[in-house]
């Protein structure tokens, strides 16, 4: 985050707002409905509510949006809290919609009065029908002219749970012929015998999203409410109640979503995904939650830099998953640990190594001065990766191949002298000899070789399990083809090697630590590991095809 940023478009209110005096400081927050896990959407989200103020003088709510009693459960509500955490943010205040079930049942109380509500009995299909169309005014409902008196004692009977689900509703007085669909009349409250996560059985009738978002954000007094851009035509609804209650003038912003390509930014349907088991859980890895971010090896650094590069917008677009990928590169090189894992094994036999074995150190992190280093135990057998040596190599190879040098990452030059086949004709395994003065950090030999493989000591190694992952989808936005979103999952999503070489200081791998596998990528410690099966999984490979992309562009 070191250059420049010129001031996007919300920066440039808050400033002016603070500068006129308008606000002596600002608040913001940010209201997930608790109705699934957090993904790389809600990450922009959050990264804008509080980042900004952070930059400025205020503070962020964290308001859990639990007007739904249906939907909402206390796991997500946990979850929610950590990822908040995970990225770095700290909330001033943990509010929920539900702490203001009394407050907002007194404002409808209170439009009743002012006769700018009433109840309707009528169907939601009869509702539909007077709603009347973009271009056609609605119909006034029947009910609409009942006393105030009326409206107050069928309301009260309505919270004391007189009447069935969908047989009543409340609603705003305000225009049947509004040119704004969401004007004429809308639905205040509706009726639900429904067991909240947090009042119980206090309530049967919920407010909804209109009537509870812009009253939480008025008695938080929040400053700046920013959402989405689906609800800009709901902005003139927000200002009307808030008006006509005459509560703190809450005003909303909206900016675009964040999508990603590859994958789906929707709880509804990452759900879905997780009930239907196409993944492990609302964590797995190859799922863009920050759970499965997280466990995937992310780090909350490189999804703040993601989010502060694609930045705030006021049209839609879809963002490149690349980008994000770059930025965990760009983290974990700077972070992660060298260590060296064979993939697919083929072993090696020095025939002059006399010493038995030896311990030889390799540097933790080449991008780390005080990074320090790990022991290696080096013997006459290791193994190399199969595909790092060829019997017929084409000009230019500079890996293994006959009569050939390379060198063996932090040992020794080596050169392959015999190529050993088993009865099927498969090469079992390569007779090599090594020279002793080019032992690496003392190479006094002069020789210089082009090709530097990574190993593991056959005697030494470790087993573990690798996966590898790839897009969950095989279609950029998967929404947006024919047919169901699941049928464009790309079978080939998880690949599972159950047993490479490790070499044994990964022994010591914990979960927060991030690894480079030399020559291979970057990986992570999965929580399925158990003591003697160390299960790693693959964040994110060395090459970075965006920055290539874009160089191209
Ligand atoms: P979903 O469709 O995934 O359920 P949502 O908008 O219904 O998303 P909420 O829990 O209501 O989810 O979202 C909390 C906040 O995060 C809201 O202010 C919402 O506008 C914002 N948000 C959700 N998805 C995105 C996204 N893809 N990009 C940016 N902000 C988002
Ligand atoms: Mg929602």
């Amino acid at each position: 985050m070191s250059e420049e940023h010129s001031l996007n478009f919300l920066e440039e209110i808050i400033e002016e707002d603070l500068k006129s005096g308008k606000y002596p400081h600002i608040v913001t927050r940010f209201p997930p409905e608790p109705n699934g896990y957090l993904h790389i959407g809600h990450a922009s989200s959050i990264c804008l509510n509080f980042g900004l103020t952070q930059k400025y003088p205020g503070f962020t709510n964290l308001r859990f949006d639990d007007t739904n009693p249906v939907t909402e459960e206390t796991e997500y509500v946990d979850s929610i809290k950590e990822d908040v955490k995970w990225l770095g943010f700290e909330w001033k205040n943990e509010r929920y919609a539900s702490d203001y079930f009394d407050d907002l049942y007194g404002f409808a109380l209170k439009l009743i009065d002012k006769n700018l509500a009433y109840v309707d009995d009528s169907s939601s299909g009869d509702m539909a029908a007077m709603k009347g169309t973009p271009t056609e005014p609605g119909t006034n409902s029947p009910f609409r002219d009942r006393s105030v008196e009326e409206n107050r004692d069928l309301f009260t009977r309505m919270k004391n749970g007189e009447f069935p689900d969908g047989s009543r509703t409340l609603r705003a007085k305000i225009d049947m012929a509004h040119i704004n669909m969401l004007m004429r009349d809308p639905i205040l409250y509706r009726i639900k015998h429904a067991h909240h996560h947090r009042t119980g059985d206090k309530w049967c009738i919920y407010p909804m999203y209109d009537f509870a978002h812009g009253q939480s954000d008025a008695i938080e007094e929040v400053t700046h409410s920013i959402c989405t851009l689906e609800f800009v035509p709901h902005r003139e609804l927000y200002d009307w109640l808030i008006e006509k209650l005459e509560i703190y003038p809450s005003h909303q912003y909206e900016f675009a979503r964040r999508n990603i390509n590859y994958t789906v930014t929707s709880k509804r349907k990452l759900l879905q995904l997780v009930n239907e088991k196409h993944v492990s859980g609302w964590d797995d890895p190859r799922m863009p939650t920050i759970s499965g971010l997280r466990r995937r090896g992310y780090t909350p650094w490189s999804i703040r830099e993601f989010c502060d590069r694609i930045g705030v917008a006021k049209r839609e677009n879809m963002v490149d998953v690349g980008l994000l990928e770059f930025c965990v590169r760009e983290h974990l090189n700077r972070v992660a640990l060298r260590r060296m894992v064979v993939f697919d094994p083929l072993k090696l036999v020095i025939t002059n190594y006399t010493k038995g074995e030896e311990i030889l150190l390799g540097e933790n992190n080449p991008e780390d001065d005080n990074g320090g280093e790990r022991e290696i135990p080096f013997s006459a057998e290791l193994y190399i990766e199969r595909d790092d040596f060829m019997e017929n190599p084409p000009k230019k190879y500079f890996r293994l191949a006959p009569g050939q040098l390379v060198r063996l990452k932090s040992a020794y030059i080596i050169k392959c002298e015999e190529v050993v086949r088993g009865a099927d004709g498969e090469i079992t395994e390569l007779k090599c000899t090594y020279i002793p003065e080019s032992k690496s950090g003392a190479d006094t030999s002069g020789i210089s070789v082009k090709g530097t493989l990574h190993w593991v000591s056959v005697k030494h190694a470790i087993p573990a399990e690798i996966r590898l992952y790839d897009r969950l989808f095989r279609v950029e936005d998967p929404t947006d083809e024919a047919g169901d979103f699941k049928e464009y999952l790309n079978p080939a999503s998880l690949q599972v090697l159950p047993a490479v070489y490790a070499e044994p200081s990964l022994q010591e791998a914990n979960l927060e630590e991030r690894y480079q596998f030399i020559r291979k990528g970057y990986f992570v410690l999965d929580k399925d590991s158990a003591s003697g099966k160390l299960v790693f999984n693959k964040t994110v490979g060395l090459k970075d095809a965006w920055a290539r992309e874009t160089k191209k562009a």
